[in-house]
Parts: C-alpha cells; structure tokens; sequence
C-alpha cells in the first residue's frame, strides 16, 4: 500500500487516480501529524510526501520516519514545487528520502519510479523475512545442540560417578563413550574388555547382540588388563530411543563374582549335604520296607506304613536336592528310550494311590501309544505334578488325571485339581527355580524346586508344557510329548 501526503485534496486526488489506474493500492494523509499516526498502524509500501505543509513539513516527517525501527526502510518520493533549490533537495535525501519529484509531475516519470521503488522494497521485505527466518532456525539449531551436549555431558557425568564399568555406544554400536573404570580392563576404547575364551565374544557377537534393539542382559566373565583372573560381570546394555527411534546404547559391566561365588557354595554344599543324606536313607528305607514285609497285618504293620510313606517323602526330597546339584553342574543326563506310555501311567497312578490313600485320584481318559522317553523321570514329573495337586488342594477334593492323544500326534497329560490356584501373573513364575507362590506358602510345605526339576527333565524331552488356572478355583499341570508310534 503507498501512502500519499499532502494538505492539497486537489493533489491527493490526482496523485491517487493516477496510482489507481496502475492498480496500487491508496491510503491518504492530509498533514504530517496525520501521516506519522497512520505509519504506526499500517505497513506502507512507499509514502509520496509533500515538502511543504502547514504546522509539519515533509522533511520533519522523513526525519521522524527514518528515527524509528518500524518505519526507517519505508521509501519516500518527495514531491516540491517551490524547493527546487539544490540544497533542499540535498535535505530532502538527508532525511530519509529515496527519490525527489520537482512539481509539475510528469505521470510516466511518476509510475516508473513509483514501480521501481515499491518492488524495491518488495524486495528488500522478503529478504528481510528470510533472514530473519533464517536467523530463528540458526538459534534454535544452536540451542538443540547445547541441550544435546548438555544432556551428554549430563550422562558422562553420571556414568563417570559409577561404581561399574559404563560406556555408551552410538546407535550402530560403535563405543563412544566410556568411564575410567574402562581403562582397567580395556587400553583403548576401541576394544572390548578381554572375555575368558569360553563365555561371550565380542569381536563376533556384539553385532548380534544389539540386532533386536532391546535391553541386553548378559553373564561373561573378563579379566583385568595383565591379569587372567576372570571374573564375573553382568554385562547390560540399554537401547536410548527418542520418538521410538534408537539413537543410543548405554551399557554397563557390573561385577558379582562374588555372588557367583555364593551360589555356587550353596550349590555344593546342597549337593554335598543330599548325597550324604542319601545312603543312610536308602538303609532305612530297606529295613522299613523289610519291617513292613515281616510285620502281620494289625496296627504295628500300620506304623511300618505310615513310616514308610513319611521315608518315601524324604527320599523325593534328597532326590530333587541331588538332582538339582546335578543340574547346577550340567549332569543331568538320561537316555530316552520308546516306551509305552500307558503302562508307566498305570504303575505311577497306582503308586500315587498307594502312597495317598487318603486321596481321590480319578484317572480319565487312556492312551496306546509310544514315546522317546526316560521311563524314571517322567513318572518323577508325573509324582510331582500329583504330589503338589494333592498338596495345594484341601483334603476332600478329587485330583483328575487326563490323558488323551491330540490332533498333532502328541500324548497329553494333566493333572487338575480343585485347590488354591495361582494368580495368572504368578504362573508365568512357577516353574522357576526356588520360585513359591506367595500366598501358597502359608498353606503347605515346599522348597520350590520340584517344577524347576521337571521344566528342565521336560526340555530334555522336548516336550511343551505349562500351567492353567484361576486364583480360588484350582489348576491345571500339563505336558505333552510327541507320539512315536501307536500302541504295538
Ligand atoms: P514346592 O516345593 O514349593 O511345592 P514346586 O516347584 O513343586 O515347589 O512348586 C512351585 C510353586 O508353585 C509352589 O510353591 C506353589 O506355590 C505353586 N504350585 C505348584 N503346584 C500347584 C498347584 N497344584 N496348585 C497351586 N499352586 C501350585
């Protein structure tokens, strides 16, 4: 928009149906005073100002206009009549003035410079406007820079104050970052610490390692620079993600050798401890049973039985002990044999109800068929299955053993009871090792070690297995084992 100056309404209209007709927009000012308070208000592209005015003249204007901020880089034409005179024409672009018009006007000349100048200034504004937009983008890129470095600094400082070994990794796995404790096991950050040959290797893994871009938990042992005096660590590397995107990896070696160290103390002692309860149990377990068999049938045979279950309990118990020795040292080992599967299910059944009498054990379902299997463990698995069925239920309540074959060719086997239950955020924990249920533990005996004894006899077989069940409303134990070949 141009504004034109002038106390003349003669001039003002001429001025304006002139710029009309080349379709400039118009705005009109009679006096000076009047001018400068329109400039405050509306962002003019040009203003044609008249030299002489009454109380404000033009030059005062263009002086008023050039000393401030907003208005400065507005360009003015001064149009005179009466100054032709050299030095007021040198006053005129002194105070702000990009051109000066001597009246009468000549319209052509006018609209030329008219043109020129306000594209000019187009001009000039668009520039203006991209650099200040440039301007903002610097600063903002400068300011993301530093809380960047702010927030890595920040971390560096963190990890530099832990106890454990701690780098960062860019999102491709290159170390970037690593802490003092580092340099007591590795010389550059470049490499790895040295682990002991027969754990994790860096050099082949830790590509593999990041693939899935999740939290990393690890157990390795590594030596000191100079040493081979492995130790222990927990190696855990953490994805850092931003808008889900992985831009880092922050990782730490913990030491707990000494942990290690106790467990595999108590592992020992355990293991020590149940072998020599073993023999002595064994010798008992003979003389009871030979009692048994000598003694006539009235309530001293009766006795004899009673003892002979309670020996039975403790030779399970010194067995899952043993066995969990075995398993600390990796010598689990059993040979699977074809085996009928409904002939051990008969003889183990009638062995639970031998060794329970007090209990209902319904048996549903039969099974002809042939399984890859120990004979010896999975009865172990099925007594354990019974056994706790008949332990976490109340005393009048049936335990249902089911048997089927199922549509893939797999014996199923299951036992349910009407007991406890568990809660179904505890299931997943059940066949873990010493893992009770919290709210079981009030109710029966256990060291929470038989359902870690047959998820691992299971694996052995290959075989799936788990748990159903509702807190209140009883659970149902299962495995099943794939069919070799039917009954032959
Ligand atoms: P435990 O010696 O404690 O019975 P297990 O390893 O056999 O050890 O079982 C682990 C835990 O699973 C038990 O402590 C108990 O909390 C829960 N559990 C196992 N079987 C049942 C069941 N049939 N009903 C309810 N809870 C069970």
């Amino acid at each position: 928009m141009i504004l034109i100056v002038d106390d003349r309404p003669e001039n003002i209209l001429s001025l304006s149906s002139i710029l009309k007709l080349h379709s400039f927009d118009v705005d009109t000012a009679s006096s000076g005073e009047e001018a400068l308070k329109k400039t405050l208000k509306t962002d003019y592209s040009l203003i044609i100002l008249d030299v002489q005015m009454p109380m404000m003249d033009g030059f005062e204007v263009a002086e008023f206009l050039s000393g401030n901020n907003s208005t400065r880089d507005i360009p003015i034409i001064f149009l005179s009549a009466v100054n032709t005179d050299k030095k007021f024409i040198t006053k005129g672009y002194t105070s702000g003035a990009i051109d000066y018009i001597i009246k009468p006007i000549d319209p052509d000349i006018l609209i030329l410079k008219v043109k020129t100048l306000h594209t000019l200034y187009e001009q000039k504004r668009a520039l203006n406007l991209a650099q200040q937009s440039l301007k903002a983008e610097v600063e903002f890129r400068k300011k993301a820079q530093q809380q960047l470095q702010e927030k890595a600094h920040e971390l560096n400082s963190i990890l530099a104050s832990i106890p454990q070994v701690a780098f960062t990794a860019t999102a491709e796995g290159v170390v970037d970052f690593v802490n003092d404790h580092w340099y007591a096991y590795s010389i550059v950050i470049s490499n790895f610490p040295q682990t002991h040959p027969d754990d994790f290797n860096f050099n082949t893994g830790w590509q593999q390692l990041l693939k899935e871009e999740k939290m990393v938990n690890k157990e390795l042992r590594i030596a000191r620079i100079g040493s081979n005096d492995y130790k222990y660590h927990l190696l855990r590397i953490v994805p850092v993600k931003e808008n889900g995107k992985l831009v880092k990896w922050v990782g730490t070696f913990t030491d707990i050798d000494e942990q290690k160290q106790a467990i595999k103390s108590k592992d020992e002692f355990l293991g020590m401890v149940s072998h020599e309860l073993k023999t002595p149990l064994t010798t008992i377990s003979g003389y009871v049973q030979l009692l048994d068999a000598v003694l006539e049938d009235n309530e001293n045979k009766e006795f004899a039985n009673k003892a002979l279950v309670q020996v039975g309990k403790l030779d399970r118990l010194v067995n899952d002990l043993l066995d969990m020795s075995s398993l600390e040292n990796g010598k689990l080992n059993f040979e699977l044999k074809p085996l009928q599967f409904e002939t051990l299910l008969n003889s183990t059944i009638e062995m639970l109800r031998l060794i329970n009498p007090g209990c209902n054990i319904i048996q549903n379902g039969t099974v002809s068929a042939t399984v890859n299997a120990n004979a010896f463990r999975i009865e172990q698995v099925m007594i354990n299955f019974v056994s706790n069925a008949i332990k976490y239920s109340p005393k009048d309540k049936p335990v249902e053993i089911l048997t089927k074959i199922t549509a893939d060719k797999r014996i199923y086997f299951a036992v349910k009871d009407q007991g406890i239950g568990i809660s179904s955020e505890r299931q997943a924990n059940v066949f873990n090792k010493f893992y009770r249920v919290p709210e079981s533990s009030g109710y029966a005996q256990g060291l929470g070690i038989g359902l870690y004894i047959c998820s691992q006899i299971l694996d052995i077989h290959g075989a799936d297995y788990g748990v159903e069940s509702e807190q209140g409303k009883g659970s149902l134990f299962y495995f099943t084992l794939p069919v070799i070949a039917p009954k032959g």
